[in-house]
C-alpha cells in the first residue's frame, strides 16, 4: 500500500492556551494584525480578551462573519487587511469565521474579490498572510484544512476552495472556548466529528495515519458527545470533544469524506438541515449499507471501537441522535416528488465516489423513500 501524510499546521490543544496567542504573535514577528469574529464573541467580552493578549499587535476588528460565510464578507475582510496593510489574521470562531478570515488571508494580497475564485476553478494565489485559528466549536476542524466554504447568494452556491495557503499557520485549540455552545449545536457539530471521522476511515483513499486518527477520534465522539450535549459546562466531555475534533480533523483531510457527507449536502441546501445534523441523517444507514454489501473496514471499525458487528455500532449511533435531538427522518418536510429527485440527484457529490461500496441512483431513492 502506497501513501503520504502530510499536515503543517501547528497545533497548540490545552485549556487555557488562547494565552499562547501573545507568544505566537511575537513568533510571527506580528505588529499589525486583523481579529475575524462574530458579534457573540464581542458581546460575550471574548474578542476583549484577544486583543489584550494580543498586547496591542490587533489594531482592526471585524466581527460581522455570519454562520454560512458569504463572499461580501471575505471581500469586506480582505479590504481590511489591504486598506491597513494587515501583516497577520487571528480567527476567533466556528468553521464560518476561520473559513471567511483563511480565504482573506490570502485575496487581501491582491487586488481579487472572492467571486473570481468561488465556483470558477480560476488558480488561487499561493502568497498569504500567516493565520491564527482558534476555533470555538468541536466540528469542522476548520483550523487544520486548506479548505475554505463560502457561500455567493447572487449566484445560489456555497462551495469550498482549496488552497495550500488556506492552512493556517498555527491552530490554538482550547476546549474552553467552547464551553458557550448550547446544546443543539453542540450535538450538530459533534455528529459532524464524529461523521469525519468514520467516513475517513473508510474511504476509499484511507491510509494508515489517517485510520489511527479516525478511530481515535470516533472513540472520543462516540463517549462524549452525550454529555457535552446535556451538560455543556462539563469541561472534560468539552475537551474530548475538542480532541475528536482536531484528530478527526486531520484524519479526514487526505481520505476525504464520503456518501454522508455528499447527502448532507442536497439536504442543507435544499431543507436547510444543520450540516452535521444532515451527515447524522445517513450515517447509521450506509455504515449498514455498507456492512451489507461486505465492506469489512466498516466492521472492522465497529470492532476496534468495541461493538459486535457493524449493526451494533449503527445502533449505538441510532441512540445517540435519538438521545441529542437530531432529526431522524424526513416525514416532517412532506416532501413532493420533485423535491425527492432533487435530494437524490444533489447526493452525487463527487465525495460519494469515495464510499468504499459504489451507492447508485436507485440506492439513494430506496434510502431517501424509507425516510419520507
Ligand atoms: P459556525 O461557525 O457557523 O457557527 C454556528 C453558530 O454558532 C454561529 O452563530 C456562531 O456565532 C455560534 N458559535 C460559534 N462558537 C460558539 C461558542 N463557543 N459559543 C456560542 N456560540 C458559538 O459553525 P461550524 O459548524 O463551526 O462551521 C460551519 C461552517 O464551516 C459552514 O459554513 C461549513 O460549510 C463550514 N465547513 C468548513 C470546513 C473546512 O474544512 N473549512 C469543513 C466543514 C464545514
Amino acid at each position: 500500500m502506497n501513501w503520504e501524510y502530510v499536515q503543517p499546521v501547528r497545533i497548540i490543544f490545552g485549556n487555557g492556551q488562547i494565552k499562547k496567542l501573545t507568544s505566537e504573535i511575537a513568533k510571527l514577528n506580528g505588529s499589525n494584525g486583523l481579529l475575524v469574529t462574530t458579534a457573540g464573541f464581542v458581546r460575550r467580552g471574548m474578542a476583549a480578551r484577544i486583543l489584550q493578549l494580543s498586547g496591542g499587535t490587533i489594531k482592526q476588528v471585524y466581527s460581522a462573519v455570519s454562520p454560512n460565510p458569504t463572499v461580501e464578507e471575505c471581500d469586506n475582510c480582505s479590504s481590511i487587511l489591504r486598506d491597513n496593510q494587515c501583516d497577520f489574521v487571528v480567527a476567533l470562531g466556528g468553521g464560518s469565521v476561520i473559513d471567511c478570515a483563511k480565504a482573506a488571508a490570502t485575496f487581501g494580497l491582491t487586488s481579487c474579490a472572492a467571486t473570481d475564485f468561488l465556483g470558477t476553478g480560476k488558480a488561487i494565489p499561493q502568497q498569504h498572510l500567516p493565520i491564527i485559528a482558534m476555533p470555538t466549536t468541536s466540528g469542522t476542524a476548520s483550523e487544520v484544512t486548506c479548505v475554505s466554504v463560502l457561500s455567493d447568494h447572487n449566484r445560489g452556491i456555497k462551495s469550498p476552495m482549496n488552497s495550500y495557503g488556506f492552512y493556517p499557520t498555527v491552530a490554538i485549540v482550547d476546549p474552553e472556548l467552547t464551553l458557550t455552545v448550547p446544546p443543539h449545536l453542540t450535538a450538530t457539530t459533534g455528529f459532524d466529528v464524529l461523521c469525519h471521522a468514520i467516513e475517513a476511515y473508510w474511504s476509499v483513499n484511507h491510509q494508515p495515519v489517517c485510520s489511527t486518527l479516525a478511530v481515535h477520534a470516533a472513540h472520543l465522539a462516540l463517549t462524549n458527545l452525550r454529555q457535552a450535549y446535556k451538560h455543556g459546562d462539563d469541561l472534560a466531555a468539552r475537551e474530548n470533544m475538542a480532541e475528536a475534533s482536531v484528530t478527526a480533523g486531520l484524519a479526514f483531510t487526505l481520505p476525504k469524506t464520503t456518501s454522508a457527507h455528499a447527502c448532507s449536502y442536497p439536504l442543507t441546501n435544499l431543507l436547510g438541515i444543520a450540516h452535521g445534523e444532515a451527515c447524522a441523517m445517513t450515517i447509521t444507514h450506509f455504515i449498514r449499507f455498507n456492512a451489507n454489501h461486505g465492506c469489512e473496514r466498516v466492521v472492522q471499525l465497529a470492532h476496534k471501537l468495541g461493538y459486535e458487528d457493524a449493526e451494533a455500532l449503527a445502533n449505538a449511533i441510532d441512540g445517540m441522535r435519538e438521545d441529542t435531538g437530531m432529526l431522524l427522518d424526513l416525514k416532517s418536510f412532506h416532501l413532493d416528488n420533485t423535491q425527492l429527485e432533487q435530494l437524490i440527484q444533489g447526493s452525487k457529490h463527487p465525495n460519494l465516489r469515495n464510499n468504499p461500496v459504489p451507492v447508485s441512483e436507485q440506492d439513494l431513492r430506496e434510502m431517501y423513500e424509507s425516510m419520507i
